[in-house]
Parts: structure tokens; C-alpha cells; sequence
């Protein structure tokens, strides 16, 4: 049976939050005739000339979703980003290194500033006859909704609303935040020889800094991030008043942490005055049904349940995923209610990938402990190892296989010196 021939009594949907996972799922549904109402408390204008909101670094499998759903329409004009390098500083010896390789990416990753993608998708969901009400959803907003739709979903991101869900203790392990976020858009970075990449400097007591290519407003440019220890050095921007100052800090922390970073920055400038961010957040893990005063329920989605620190990348990702594992379940549950089983049954389902992405995330904010530096070192003189670690950012679940555990961690670098040896 079509899983869509509930078409005679077509199921309600409304999405609040028209973010990555919110425009991806209402216009995935969308797309198999499924009424979708989006909610935003944002227009396409708002969010065009508003503040950068992310470095959205998406690698090859949400790549691919979006390719599937037929919406990826900057894949020609987004700059690559073919591969992921990682540098150590040196303690003691400024401007050394103790580690420092990079590695291809099986497949290319890609970073279209939100400012470009969200409105662009605002306007094929409204050109495809979806409705979209520009509102700041609250909870008595909600109560209406779930009395008139079939399913409500609240992919609000870090909007206050999703304060509406239960957080998980057992899966947030952190109340505070683990780093201090910086993010500034750049024109005029020298690239890097042989092949484009996310360059990761992972600064011992101080942070990581990170830069790649993207596509922004203003067209290709780099995205450079700064994850600041709490407290710490990089922990900076408290006093920047403006883009200028924000854009001086972002150089003096190259100059002082990350020398070869700044030889690449010596005629930067910012991609426009709204090219910057500045701020942080507690990684939390919520749970997938929320509970109404009245007792109706809603599904959270996206960051709402699972929010993660940037540190990895993959916020983005997550997003793109969790709106596919929704749209499945939503299109496989016929004419069936929308009730919490089935809400906790879609999450579960999510959850099986998520929770790998959560815990590599969370390893990755503390110290990194031997077996890892022990890895890490290693993929600077074998390649095999490197490109394992480097396509783990398109699929974290690997990690759990060799990188989350000294035993296996050993086991695996032992199999690669056998193989190199044979
Ligand atoms: C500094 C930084 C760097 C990052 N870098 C990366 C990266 O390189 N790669 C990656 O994969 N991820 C990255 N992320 C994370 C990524 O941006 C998010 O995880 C992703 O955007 C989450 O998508 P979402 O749909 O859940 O929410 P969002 O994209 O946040 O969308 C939520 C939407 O809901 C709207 N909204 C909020 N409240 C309401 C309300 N009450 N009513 C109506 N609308 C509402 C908001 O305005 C917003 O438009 C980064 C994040 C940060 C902060």
C-alpha cells in the first residue's frame, strides 16, 4: 500500500521553525503532498540581512539528502571543502607544531551560509503553495495548533520554546557551557595549497580554532571559528563593541595562538558588518515529547533535542538527518495517530545515529585522553588512519569503532602497522 494513499484524508502538519531541519522536513512532505504550515518568528528578509547564525559545515551524506530532495541550489556555487587538516601547537616552542597532517575527504563537505539557504527554501515552500505564518510561537500558541493539526512539530533550535521539552540528564553531561563561540566571515584568505579543507588547530588550555571555505551573501569566502576555553584566553569578545574589533580579535588570537593561520589572513576583510557572531550555550540532549498545560503533545526536532557544541560540525548534519528520519516515520505511519509512541519510536530512531554524534562531541570538548593524542600522532605518518578519522565527520558513528575506546583504539592501530607491514 502507498504510504501516501491517506491522501483521501490528508494528514495536517505544522512545522515551527523554519531552520535546517524545519524548511528540509516541510519541504520533503511537502513534496509527497502532505499539507505542511511553517512557522517562523523570522521573515526571509530578517534572516537575509540579519547575523550570520552558524558555520553550517555539511558534509557528504546531508549533502546528499538535500541533493535527493532536489534542493541543494548552491552545490555549484559553494566553494569545496575537499579535505580536514589537524595542527597541535607546541607548548613551549611558539609557532611549532606537534602534530600537524591533513587528509581528502572521500566526498567533498560544503558550507552555504544560512542567510542564503533559508530564505531561498522559504521561497520554494511558498511557491509551492505552502503556507508560512510569520509568528513568534509560545505555548498558548501550541495548544491551538495541536487542537487543529494532526502533528506539531518545534524545530526552534535555541529558541526559548524548546525550554518546553524535558532536558536528559543522563545524555547532557555538561549544565554550562564548554566553550566561548566566535564566528567571523571573511573575503581575502589565502587558500590553502593543494587542496581546500576545515583546518583544525586544537590549542592545549587555550581552545580550537577552525577555518573553511563558504558561500555567504556576498559570495565564496572563508568562515573562520573560535571555540574558546571558558575563562581562558580565547574567551575574549566580552569587551568587542564592533565588526572591526571583532575582526582585530580574531586576527591577534592567529597571531598569538596560531602563527601559520595568520600568514593566511594578512589582507582580511569582513564579508559584511553582520559577518560575525559572538556567543555560547549549555550541549543538551532533550526529550522528544513535549507536554502542553493541557496535556497535548508536540515533537521536538533538530536542535530542540539535541543540541550539540560546534566543536565537531555537526549541528547542521544533525539536523538534516533528524528531518529525514521524521519525514520516513511520518510517511510510514499511514493514517495511524501521531501519538508519543510514535513520537518517542521517531526519536529512538534518530537517536541510534545521534548518540554517536553526541558522544564524540562531548569527548572532543574535554582534554583529549592518550589513546586519542596516541591516534591523532599516528595519522600524521599513516594515511589510512588519517582518512579513517577525517570521514568520520561524515559518519560519527565509526568513531565508536576505533576513536571512543583505548582497547579498540589500540587493536585498530595495531591492524594498520600488521597491514603496513605486510
Ligand atoms: C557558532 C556555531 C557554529 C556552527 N557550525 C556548524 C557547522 O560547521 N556544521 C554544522 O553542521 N552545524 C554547525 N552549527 C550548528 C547548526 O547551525 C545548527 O545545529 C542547526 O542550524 C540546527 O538546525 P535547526 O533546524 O534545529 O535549528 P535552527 O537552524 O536554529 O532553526 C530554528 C529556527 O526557528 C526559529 N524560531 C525560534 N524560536 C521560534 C519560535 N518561538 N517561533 C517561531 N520560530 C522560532 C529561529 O528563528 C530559526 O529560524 C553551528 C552552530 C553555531 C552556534
Amino acid at each position: 500500500m502507498n504510504v501516501l494513499s491517506s491522501a483521501a484524508a490528508p494528514r495536517r502538519i505544522m512545522i515551527v521553525g523554519a531552520g535546517q531541519s524545519g524548511l528540509q522536513l516541510a519541504l520533503g512532505l511537502q513534496q509527497q503532498g502532505v499539507q505542511v504550515t511553517l512557522v517562523s518568528n523570522r521573515s526571509a528578509d530578517d534572516i537575509r540581512t540579519g547575523k550570520v547564525m552558524s558555520s553550517q559545515c555539511m558534509f557528504g551524506s546531508s549533502l546528499q539528502i538535500e541533493r535527493t530532495l532536489g534542493i541543494d541550489f548552491w552545490a555549484k556555487g559553494c566553494p569545496p571543502v575537499e579535505g580536514i587538516g589537524l595542527s597541535i601547537p607546541h607548548l613551549e616552542r611558539q609557532g611549532e607544531k606537534i602534530v600537524d597532517w591533513a587528509h581528502r575527504l572521500d566526498r567533498i563537505a560544503q558550507s552555504v551560509d544560512q542567510r542564503v539557504k533559508i530564505p531561498g527554501w522559504m521561497k520554494l515552500f511558498a511557491e509551492r503553495g505552502g503556507e508560512i505564518l510569520f509568528q513568534e510561537a509560545g505555548v498558548a500558541e501550541l495548544e491551538h495548533w495541536t487542537q487543529e493539526q494532526d502533528l506539531v512539530i518545534v524545530a526552534a533550535g535555541k529558541g526559548e520554546i524548546a525550554q518546553l521539552f524535558e532536558r536528559d540528564p543522563e545524555r547532557s553531561p555538561f549544565d554550562k557551557p564548554q566553550r566561548a563561540l566566535a564566528l567571523t566571515y571573511v573575503h581575502g584568505m589565502v587558500p590553502r595549497p593543494a587542496y581546500s579543507a576545515v583546518n583544525f588547530n586544537l590549542i592545549a588550555g587555550v581552545g580550537e580554532y577552525f577555518v573553511f571555505p563558504a558561500l555567504s551573501i556576498t559570495g565564496p569566502c572563508d568562515i573562520m571559528v573560535f571555540e574558546g576555553l571558558p575563562g581562558g584566553p580565547m574567551d575574549c569578545w566580552a569587551e568587542v563593541r564592533t565588526p572591526a574589533e571583532h575582526l582585530a580579535k580574531s586576527k591577534w588570537i592567529l597571531d598569538t595562538f596560531v602563527p601559520w593561520e595568520a600568514e593566511r589572513c594578512r589582507d582580511l576583510r569582513l564579508t559584511d558588518d553582520n559577518g560575525i557572531l559572538a556567543g555560547r550555550f549549555a550541549p543538551t540532549v532533550r526529550r522528544p515529547v513535549g507536554r502542553l498545560p493541557s496535556g497535548r503533545i508536540v515533537l521536538g526536532m533538530g536542535d530542540v533535542v539535541c543540541l550539540n557544541d560546534p566543536i565537531t560540525g555537526q549541528g547542521s548534519n544533525n539536523a538534516a538527518k533528524c528531518a529525514l528520519a521524521y519525514q520516513r516515520a511520518i510517511l510510514a505511519r499511514g493514517t495511524a495517530p501521531f501519538d508519543a509512541a510514535f513520537m518517542q519510536a521517531a526519536f529512538d530512531d534518530y537517536w541510534q545515529y545521534a548518540q554517536h554524534v553526541v558522544n564524540w562531541t562531548n569527548a572532543m570538548l574535554q582534554p583529549p585522553p592518550p589513546h586519542v593524542l596516541e591516534l591523532l600522532g599516528a595519522a600524521g605518518a599513516m594515511p589510512a588512519v588519517a582518512r579513517r578519522i577525517v570521514n568520520g565527520f561524515d559518519d560519527p558513528r565509526d568513531y565508536a569503532d576505533f576513536f571512543m575506546d583505548p582497547d579498540k583504539a589500540a587493536a585498530y592501530l595495531k591492524s594498520e602497522l600488521q597491514a603496513e607491514a605486510a
